[in-house]
């Protein structure tokens, strides 16, 4: 019987993500695997406000209610609360923006509110005829062959994945 260590180890020569080299971003707000073709991935940003957003909003309140003080005095500070909401508004258009997986499409978002969404983003993703989606694939698939080649020359080249 296959002991857990060994369960484990087989799981990590196993892992075969559909792009092994992806781009680093310095500031990850969080790391992941995606669930559909294994490829590391990570969101640049998180969905909550940061403290900088608040600090913007209240540089433009302050001067906006500088500018207007004359016709509304300091209730023009109210500015402040139909900021808020934009902001956070916008941060979460950009955090959505980066849900789905660049490299096949899966949409975790879809998938949880509607797999067949979720399933046929996936399918568009790979029909998908505009030269951009084409050229990225081709680079998948050129890369794929590249690795099974590298493979076949030393068997023991899996390894180094981790
Ligand atoms: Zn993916």
């Amino acid at each position: 019987m296959e002991s857990r260590k060994d369960f484990t180890k087989n799981r990590q020569a196993m892992w075969r993500p559909l792009e092994e080299r992806t781009y680093r971003y310095k500031k990850s707000a969080m790391e992941f695997f995606c669930p559909l073709c294994r490829t590391k991935r990570n969101f640049s940003i998180n969905f909550r406000l940061s403290p900088m957003n608040f600090l913007q909003m209240i540089l433009i309140t302050a001067l906006f209610t500088g500018l207007t003080y004359s016709w509304f005095g300091l209730r023009g500070s109210f500015i402040f609360f139909i900021l808020w909401p934009i902001f956070e508004f916008t941060r979460r258009a950009l955090y959505k923006k980066e849900i789905p997986c660049p490299h096949c499409g899966f949409d975790a978002s879809w998938y949880k509110r509607d797999v067949k969404v979720a399933r046929q983003l996936v399918s568009d993703f790979w029909t998908d005829t505009s030269e951009e989606a084409q050229a990225t694939r081709q680079a998948h698939q050129d890369e794929a062959v590249l690795q099974e080649l590298a493979k076949d020359q030393n068997s023991t080249s899996s390894s180094a994945y981790f």
